[in-house]
This record gives C-alpha cells, sequence and structure tokens, in this order.
C-alpha cells in the first residue's frame, strides 16, 4: 500500500468510488482509496439500485441530472456495464392535493430542461399496466427515471477511476486519524499508515464513526429500509413482448411505496410510518455483507393500500425480502463539502439515494476540492446547513420524521413538528399564549404569525392561501399604518474585532465600510464572483464592527470567515448567537414609541436612517440599527437574552395607545416584498452575480481589491445575462411559492425566487430572474401557477413607498 497520497477517500461504496472517480477527472492522479470489507460492502450492494431525477430542491435536481447522464460515460470508459434499464417512470396522483403537487413538480422541472409532463391515469397504465384506475385522478411521468445494478455501477465508477490513475486498497479499515501541525493527516489504518493532504468521509453506513475519528458529531442515521421481490408475473413477460420494453417505474404516495420490474416480477418498496432506526448510537464494524430480519408487518399497512390500488399484486408469491440500512440527514439531502474547523477534512455522506445523487456528489466535490468551488448552488446538499444544534437524538428524531414523509405533501405552509421546540427565546411562552403560530428557523422557534382571539394557532396547510391570510394582513396593516413588533432573534450575529478587522472587512465585502456609528448593506463574493452572503454591517468603534446576516448560513459563513482569517491574529470574529437576541419595531409611530423608552434624542436629525447607536432602551443595554426589513420607518433592538423580556414588556406598554401590535416572520416577508427587497437563499444564492441580483450601489468597483472583484468587473463589463425581476401576478386565490417557470411568448425563460401576497398594496407579488434582453417595462409575462399560467407584469418601482421616504421619516 502507498504510504503518501495527495488525498485518501474513507469508504468504496458507491459514493467514495463516484468522488475518487471525479478527482481522476479534474486531474488529481494521486488518490487513493481505502475500503475496510470489499467495494459495496455498506448499503450499497443491496439497493434496488432505482434512479431519478426529481428532488425538491431545483439545484439537487439538476445535479441528480447529471448523475443520470453520466451511466452511459461511465460504462464507455470503464467498459464495466452499470446495468442500465431506463424505464421512466410514473408518479401517481391519488388526491386534489397530490395532483397540485405534481402540477408544481412538472413546472419546476421546466426551466432545469427536465423532460417530465403530466399523463392521464388511461396514460399511466400504459407503462404499469396493474393500475386500479379508479383509484388515481392524474400521474406525472419522467422518462429519465430507471433502475441500474448497484454493484456493476460502483465498479465501473472504480475502474474508471484506476484508469485515470487512482489506487484502491480493500480489505484496509482506517481506524484512527490524526493531523499534524503543518495540516498533513495521519490515516491510520489496520495495514499501516498513510500520510496525505485531503481526507473524504464517504463512510456511509460508518460516516458517523470516521467523523468521531476528528472529534464531530455529523447529523446522519441508518434506516432500516425493506423491499421485496415478487415471483414471476405471467402478464409482465405479456407486457415486454407487446410493449417491447420493460414496464415502468412507480411511486404509488398513496401506498407509500414504489414500484418497479425485476426479472419478470416486481420490486416493492415501502417508506413505513413505523420507521425503525438502525444502530442509533454506533455502527458495528463487524457488520459487513448482511441483511437485517425482514418485519413484514412494519409495511403491511402499505402493502394493504398497494394491492388495492393494483389489485393483481395481492396473489402473487413473494420470492424475497430484503431489509437493510441507509443513512439520512435531517433533511434526506446529502452532507457534502468541507466540515468547518478541520482543515481539509471533506464530507461526502448521508447520500440516501446513491444511485441519483452519487455522481452529483463526486462532482461537487471534486469540484471543490481542486477549484475552491462546488462549481454549483449545492447549499441543499452542504454539510454546513446544520449547526451544533443538530445533535444525534436530534437527528434520530428528524430522520424518522424525513422517512416517515418521503412520499408525503411538504406543503409551503407547512412546519414539521418532530424535535421541537428545540431552541426558544425568553419570548416564547409569552408568544404561545399571544396565539403565536411558530416556525422551525435553524432550530429556533420563531413567529410565524398570530392567530387572533378565538381562533386556532395552527397553520391549514394548503398550496393556496390559508387560515393565515387574514390575520397576517391585519398585522401589515398595524404596521403600516402605526407600529408593530416582531422578534429577530433568528438573524446570524457577529462581531469583528481587532486592528485588521476594517481592512479585513474590506477585502471579504463588496461594499465600503461605514463610518463610526452608521450601518451598511453589503453582498459578498466568491472569486467566480457569485453572491455567498448579504450582510448588514455597523461600526461600532474603532476596531470593532457589528455584523448581521441569514442564520441558517451561519456555519456556511464561518467557514468562509474563518478560512479567509489572517493568521497574524489582527482579526477575531465571533458568532454570538443567543448571546445577542433581538426585537423589531416598525410602522410610521416606531419613533414615537421608541422615544418613550429613551431619554436620547431620537428625532430623525439625531438618529438617522442607517444610524447605529449603542444604548439604553428601557432602561436595557442595547444595540439599536435604525433600519427595518419592512421598508418602513423602524429600528432593530439587540439585547442580551436576560433583557429580552424586559424589554418587550416596555415595548408593549408603551406602545399600546399608539395602536402596537406582534407581527410575525411572514408578515416581515410580505412587506419587504411591497419594498422589492431580495433575500438569501432565494434571489440571493451562490448561482446569480451582484448586478444580476440588483445589488449595484453596494458594489464599490472603485475601492481597493476585495474577493470576486475581477469576476464582478467582468459582469458589470459584459452586462448581466440575468436580470431580478419583481412581478405584480393576476393570481387568484393562489400566490407563488417559488421555483415556479416564467414564460415570456410562449416559452420558459426563468424562475421564480420567492413571492406572495403584498397585504398592504393588495397585490401579488413574485421576484424571480429572466435574461437581461428580455426585460422591458411594458413587456407581458406569466407565471405558471399550480399548473395554470397567470399574466404577470414586471413592476419597474416598488409599489410601496417607492421614493424610499418612509425609511428615511
Ligand atoms: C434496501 C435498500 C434499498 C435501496 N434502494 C436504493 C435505490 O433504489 N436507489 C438509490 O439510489 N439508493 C438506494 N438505496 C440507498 C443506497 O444504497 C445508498 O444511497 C448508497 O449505497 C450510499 O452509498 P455510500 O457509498 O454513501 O455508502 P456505503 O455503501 O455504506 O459505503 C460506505 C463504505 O465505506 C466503508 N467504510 C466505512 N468506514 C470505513 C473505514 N473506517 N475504513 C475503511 N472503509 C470504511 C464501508 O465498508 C462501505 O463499503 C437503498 C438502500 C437500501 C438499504
Amino acid at each position: 500500500m502507498k504510504t503518501t497520497a495527495q488525498v485518501v477517500v474513507i469508504g468504496g461504496g458507491v459514493v467514495g468510488c463516484s468522488v475518487l472517480y471525479h478527482l481522476t477527472k479534474k486531474g488529481w492522479k494521486d488518490v487513493l482509496l481505502l475500503e475496510r470489507d470489499q467495494l459495496t460492502s455498506g448499503s450499497t450492494w443491496h439497493a434496488a439500485g432505482g434512479f431519478h431525477t426529481l428532488n425538491g430542491d431545483p439545484n439537487v435536481a439538476m445535479l441528480q441530472s447529471y448523475t443520470v447522464g453520466l451511466y452511459k460515460e461511465l460504462e464507455e470508459i470503464s467498459g464495466q456495464s452499470c446495468g442500465l434499464h431506463l424505464s421512466a417512470g410514473i408518479m401517481l396522483a391519488d388526491t386534489p392535493e397530490r395532483m397540485e403537487f405534481l402540477k408544481t413538480t412538472v413546472a419546476k422541472g421546466r426551466y432545469l430542461g427536465m423532460a417530465t409532463e403530466i399523463i392521464s391515469v388511461t396514460e399511466a397504465k400504459k407503462y404499469f399496466p396493474f393500475i386500479d384506475e379508479q383509484h388515481f385522478i392524474g400521474a406525472l411521468l419522467d422518462p429519465n427515471e430507471g433502475h441500474l445494478d448497484p454493484s456493476g455501477t460502483t465498479y465501473a465508477y472504480a475502474k474508471a477511476a484506476r484508469l485515470g490513475g487512482a489506487s484502491i486498497e480493500v480489505q484496509t479499515m482506517v481506524e484512527a486519524l490524526e493531523q499534524k501541525p503543518d495540516g498533513i493527516w495521519r490515516v491510520i489504518t489496520n495495514k499501516g499508515v498513510v500520510e496525505c493532504e485531503h481526507v473524504v468521509n464517504a463512510g456511509g453506513l460508518w460516516a458517523r464513526e470516521v467523523g468521531r475519528m476528528v472529534g464531530i458529531e455529523l447529523p446522519v442515521l441508518a434506516m432500516e429500509h425493506m423491499y421485496l421481490v415478487t415471483d414471476a408475473i405471467p402478464e409482465i413477460e405479456a407486457y415486454n413482448k407487446e410493449a417491447g420494453k420493460e414496464i415502468g417505474h412507480v411511486i404509488d404516495f398513496g401506498a407509500e411505496c414504489y414500484l418497479r420490474q425485476e426479472g419478470k416480477g416486481i420490486v416493492l418498496g415501502a417508506y413505513e410510518k413505523a420507521c425503525v432506526p438502525w444502530s442509533p448510537k454506533e455502527t458495528p464494524w463487524s457488520f459487513g455483507q448482511e441483511l437485517l430480519q425482514p418485519d413484514l408487518d412494519r409495511i403491511a399497512p402499505s402493502l394493504e393500500v398497494a394491492f388495492r390500488h393494483f389489485p393483481k399484486l395481492e396473489n402473487v408469491g413473494i420470492k424475497r425480502v430484503i431489509n437493510g440500512p441507509f443513512t439520512f440527514a435531517p433533511d434526506g439531502n446529502p452532507l457534502v463539502g468541507p466540515v468547518r474547523g478541520r482543515t481539509n477534512f471533506w464530507s461526502a455522506c448521508g447520500v440516501m439515494a446513491g444511485f441519483s445523487q452519487g455522481g452529483g456528489v463526486g462532482l461537487a466535490l471534486s469540484n471543490w476540492m481542486v477549484d475552491g468551488d462546488p462549481g454549483f448552488d449545492i447549499w441543499g446538499m452542504d454539510v454546513a446547513r446544520y449547526g451544533d444544534w443538530a445533535t444525534r437524538s436530534y437527528t434520530n428524531a428528524k430522520v424518522r420524521e424525513n422517512y416517515a414523509r418521503r412520499f408525503s405533501i411538504r406543503f409551503p405552509n407547512e412546519e414539521l413538528p418532530a424535535a421541537r421546540p428545540l431552541q426558544t427565546t425568553p419570548l416564547y411562552d409569552s408568544f404561545i399564549a399571544q396565539g403565536a403560530v411558530m416556525g422551525d428557523s435553524w432550530g429556533m422557534e420563531t413567529p410565524l404569525w398570530f392567530a387572533p382571539e378565538g381562533s386556532e394557532p395552527k397553520d391549514i396547510v394548503s398550496f393556496r392561501r390559508s387560515n393565515d391570510f387574514a390575520p397576517i394582513k391585519a398585522e401589515c396593516k398595524a404596521v403600516r399604518e402605526a407600529v408593530g413588533v416582531t422578534e429577530i432573534a433568528n438573524f446570524a450575529k457577529y462581531e469583528i474585532t481587532g486592528s485588521g478587522a476594517e481592512p479585513w472587512l474590506l477585502h471579504m465585502m463588496t461594499n465600503t465600510m461605514p463610518r463610526q456609528g452608521r450601518i451598511i448593506l453589503t453582498p459578498m463574493l466568491n472569486p467566480q464572483g457569485k453572491i455567498i452572503g448579504d450582510f448588514t454591517i455597523a461600526k461600532a468603534a474603532e476596531g470593532r464592527f457589528m455584523m448581521w446576516g441569514s442564520s441558517q448560513a451561519q456555519v456556511y459563513h464561518m467557514r468562509w470567515f474563518e478560512q479567509h482569517l489572517p493568521n497574524d491574529g489582527s482579526v477575531h470574529i465571533e458568532a454570538l448567537g443567543m448571546r445577542l437576541i433581538g426585537l423589531s419595531i416598525a410602522g410610521p409611530k416606531a419613533r414615537e414609541l421608541l422615544q418613550r423608552l429613551t431619554d436620547d434624542d431620537m428625532s430623525n436629525a439625531a438618529f438617522k436612517f442607517m444610524d447605529y447607536r449603542e444604548m439604553e432602551v428601557a432602561t436595557v443595554q442595547a444595540k439599536v440599527n435604525r433600519i427595518t426589513y419592512t421598508g418602513d420607518l423602524g429600528y432593530e433592538i439587540w439585547v442580551a437574552p436576560e433583557y429580552q423580556y424586559r424589554l418587550y414588556q416596555s415595548i408593549m406598554a408603551a406602545g399600546a395607545d399608539l395602536g402596537i401590535r406582534n407581527f410575525g416572520m411572514r408578515a416581515l416577508l410580505c412587506l419587504r416584498l411591497e419594498k422589492h427587497f431580495g433575500t438569501w437563499f432565494r434571489e440571493f444564492r451562490p448561482i446569480y452575480g451582484p448586478f444580476e441580483a440588483g445589488l449595484d450601489r453596494f458594489v464599490k468597483l472603485d475601492k481597493p481589491d476585495f474577493i470576486g472583484k475581477a469576476a464582478a468587473e467582468k459582469e458589470k463589463q459584459d452586462g448581466p445575462k440575468r436580470t431580478r425581476i419583481c412581478m405584480q401576478v393576476d393570481a387568484t386565490d393562489t400566490d407563488v411559492m417559488g421555483d415556479e417557470p416564467i414564460w415570456v411568448d410562449g416559452k420558459v425563460v426563468g424562475w421564480v425566487t420567492s413571492g406572495g401576497y403584498g397585504h398592504w398594496v393588495d397585490q401579488s407579488l413574485a421576484q424571480g430572474y429572466i435574461p437581461s434582453e428580455l426585460v422591458k417595462p411594458d413587456m407581458q409575462l406569466e407565471i405558471e401557477i399550480l399548473g395554470e399560467r397567470r399574466p404577470a407584469r414586471l413592476q419597474m418601482a416598488p409599489p410601496f413607498d417607492p421614493e424610499a421616504l418612509r425609511m428615511r421619516m
């Protein structure tokens, strides 16, 4: 075995082998894969081998599409068959809601160039002849679905990697990982030590244990999963002969199961509600190519429905039942990328659909390792999307919830209950007592909206406007006409200190830094000139800055900041988390309210728009920004958590005669739409440039160098290819949810990033991106909402306060 390598990949399942292959494809030849047993010895060997391109996150769907398209190339390079069966797939809708879900799925796929379409049940039956039509109302057809040979595919990756220069050692168990002061990893195995620059954790079923070797607890858990294979069914043979093809894959949401042809029989797998984690604390190293004890009773409810839906199957014999474990992250998507706080330690695990996603994971990770960037927007798979709060037991609860809901609809206004409440602020009980409907925001409970007295504080989940519509309208009205208060604890907050703080921020961000006591807004770019952050920064004192950003991106951003800190100790950055939490007051009476809580001069002349102050509010030491995301007159007041209750009570008492009212996160997001404000992860993501996103005024190309400057200059010079646009939509009872296609002249030209109802301006609003050359003030647009193309108009100026006088009043 080699004793040095540039990269050691731990794990020879489909994912490790894909990473290895993609590294060689990127030109890294000195790469070594270590496998404790034989290749495929984890969950890979007993997979059902199904693949498809659909995913709730369009960016992950794109990588799935890449994976499916890769197999032909892999067979050609390796000479090894992947056993491909491109049999097409159908998803069957048994309820109107499911039909709406399928329509949104097809619509989302349009701008990704996916060939999915809605078909009738009669047409669906041409792909799967056993359907009893009376149970269904329609279907989605995906021609790019199929199945393959899991082992053949893994060996094809391995062979192609070897041909590209990689080495593979089987029967080589990684027992420990150590990092030397110079950053070189010592990979300690049963066959000796390998020293390398980079380690990739593709440990699959043992990814947690490999993580623990470097002191981290990855949010990943294996679940038992069962599928059965039936005896031969004569009708299948007849169908194959007559149609000259296999029967198609099926997802039956009602029965929560999937089906496909295997030999002349059927594979039927279920995602059962009574699901069972496997090895919840530790995966035994002794586990090898063995299966778990089947328990058909567990999937009996699925089988019962499936037999009703496909009556022919009821009397077919079962040839064998497979029960095997495979891993999931809490949201079911992979955990990919560099692990924060560990130099050159990369994650490629939690891949629950290795044959749909393995290629995309290998591509993204190898790009990241070689070029310093994944090359795509892979936020949906980034290992940095979880924080320390995603503990082992949190993961256990969430993975079980996710598994049991694999074939359930997630409505746009649906909050999932497992492992909640997790993090709460001191106001949690008080908000609940006032009828708050809470949402989960990166592990933290956040008020979404407040149910009026006498009504149940609960979302009625729907794709359409729901029971929160009227209460949110009332909350927005209170803000626009008087004053509202909302909790803003769920922001990321940072303090940056040190003699090098200002030059460092100037280098990291596109904007110039503010004078002391002032605030700026700024995007942050990667070297490719794409938006990787969107921050509010206040200069508190010489060498001390406060900064606010997206809470969900806190680990993602800290990973980036720490990678770019100077090593002379001149800059210190700290994520303050729950040590600083906030309340925002907004509306025309916000100043009057704040003035009642302080003896400092709050007049417009003394405390201007975009000012920052450290001052006492209601006797509490606070950091106050004169800025709000509502686009109104307003303030963000930040305090230590032990003072939040007092601050809130004081605000409510002082605002009583001003008409103060609680407003939640949903009202806040509606109010920002009326001002055309974008938001991180929707309008601002690493696939957009700052000029495309309309952030021109925050990009100071005349200041000395900053990360991404050259690319930003080029974007400006060439002109942005796409433009973020804001639209008013002729909606009926449904507003956009995000990811809908935008049509111009009968063609899909772009996509919606977010939207909703502007309650104060009484307009259905949407934002999205289209090619810049198409943007014309009087252009006719259409947005496909729930399968219906609704007319939309471009809004050149925000419908609320286009001159931005309210924020400055
Ligand atoms: C019953 C069942 C049906 C499935 N059906 C499908 C399907 O239809 N389609 C689909 O896409 N997916 C399916 N899956 C999921 C699929 O199997 C996984 O997504 C995939 O196998 C994950 O591959 P992996 O490489 O991440 O992990 P694994 O296959 O678990 O590979 C990890 C490897 O790492 C090795 N390893 C771990 N630790 C060490 C160490 N310390 N030293 C050396 N080696 C180490 C292990 O021995 C193992 O070989 C199914 C899974 C099951 C159980």
